[in-house]
């Protein structure tokens, strides 16, 4: 069992507030991935509850103890970071056991520990090499290693993927599912990557300048954002976001420079004002012209099983359709866009969303 709890945990740097009066239960056995841009405090957290930094106020609570005071070491917790610091004159099995020696655990147990874990992130064939003649991906399952042989209930990740080219990720990032499967332990990850959070998290915590603006299952974040901050940072291609003002002309619209859009009924009390009207790229139904409003495609992505087509509005960013990959669409052709009304986002001028 092992519950990691935080209350009203701060931290200040000076004038600069890190985390503010963050509040957070992440379960036993719980996948939790703290996501959010530079800055906005996700690693200063995991570094709280590692014990390497003390917080300016709150509480942390292990399996319901108070652990502020703990050493780190004394935490019960596994630290993998985004630099992996390996002993570089030391083998990859002395690394692995490095941890084991330091607990004073005997030399035949250190080696069974050893050979289990390597086999666990495969790694057996790696053994006698030195740290410099291992790629960057094998490096990165080294350190895996170095801390899961410790065994403890908890694991902190901090981007322990995001110095590894994209396939590496993937792979790894597969791995580390599979070991939470296998291991059924707390695992805390940090990342600004929104795709690894979608895909790993059982449980997402959006941050945003120390703050946690949303949780949720991946699911639940993606489909029910609270904020156009959420709705934009999930995703990719990213949901179209229009900057406009909602207008009551007998019935509800949404006008821009871009586009005019009439709400569906349950927006029909919407209160006038600026405001921004989203969409996924996959909701924006393309229909060939047909008498109705048109719009010439620009770019044409093919991406094999999806096309993206890209539309040159008054907005900075370029409007998104995504259309499946059998639709022959061709730069130029002018198309009718439309937008269901149950894929809407509405968000107000302060940028939250805002409910029918
Ligand atoms: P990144 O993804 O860039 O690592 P992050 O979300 O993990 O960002 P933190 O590293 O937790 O963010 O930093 C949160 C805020 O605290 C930032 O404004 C940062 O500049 C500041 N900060 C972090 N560590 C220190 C420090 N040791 N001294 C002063 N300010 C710090």
């Amino acid at each position: 069992m092992s519950r990691i709890e935080l209350t009203n945990l701060r931290k200040e740097y000076g004038n600069v507030v890190a985390v503010n009066d963050l509040n957070l239960t992440i379960e036993d056995g719980e996948f939790i991935v703290l996501v959010g841009p530079s800055g906005c405090g996700k690693t200063t957290t995991l570094r709280m509850i590692a014990g390497f930094e003390d917080p300016t106020a709150g509480e942390i609570r292990l399996d319901g103890s108070i652990v502020n005071d703990l050493e780190p070491r004394d935490r019960d917790l596994g630290m993998v970071f985004q630099s992996h610091a390996l002993f570089p004159h030391k083998n990859v099995a002395d690394n692995i056991v490095f941890g084991l020696r330091m607990q004073k655990v005997g030399k035949e147990e250190q080696r069974r520990k050893m050979h289990e874990v390597a086999e666990l992130v495969r790694i057996s064939h790696l053994l006698a090499k030195m740290p410099g003649q291992c790629s960057g991906g094998e490096s990165q399952r080294i350190a895996l290693a170095r801390t899961l042989v410790t065994e403890p209930s908890n694991f902190l990740l901090d981007e322990p993927l995001s110095s590894l080219d994209a396939k590496l990720r993937r792979e790894l990032r597969a791995e580390c599912d599979r070991l939470h499967e296998q291991l059924q332990k707390t695992f805390v990850y940090v990342t600004h990557d929104q795709e690894e959070a979608m895909t790993l998290a059982d449980r997402i915590v959006v941050m945003d300048a120390g703050e946690i603006v949303q949780m949720g299952s991946p699911i639940d974040i993606y489909s029910n954002p609270v904020s156009y901050f959420v709705a934009d940072f999930f995703g990719n291609p990213a949901m179209n976001l229009i900057e406009g003002e909602f207008v009551q002309n007998g019935s509800a619209e949404f006008r821009s420079d871009s586009f005019t859009v009439s709400l569906p009924e349950k927006y029909k009390d919407i209160s006038p004002g600026k405001g921004t009207f989203g969409i996924r790229p996959e909701n924006v139904q393309v229909s060939k012209a047909n008498g109705g409003d048109t719009r010439n495609i620009g770019l044409v992505e093919p991406l094999g099983k999806d096309t993206l087509l890209y539309f040159e509005t008054a907005a900075e960013r370029p409007f998104v359709a995504i259309v499946e990959g059998t639709e022959s669409h061709s730069s130029g052709e002018p198309v009718e866009l439309s937008f269901p009304g149950d894929n809407m986002f509405l968000f107000d001028g302060t940028g939250d969303r805002i409910r029918a």
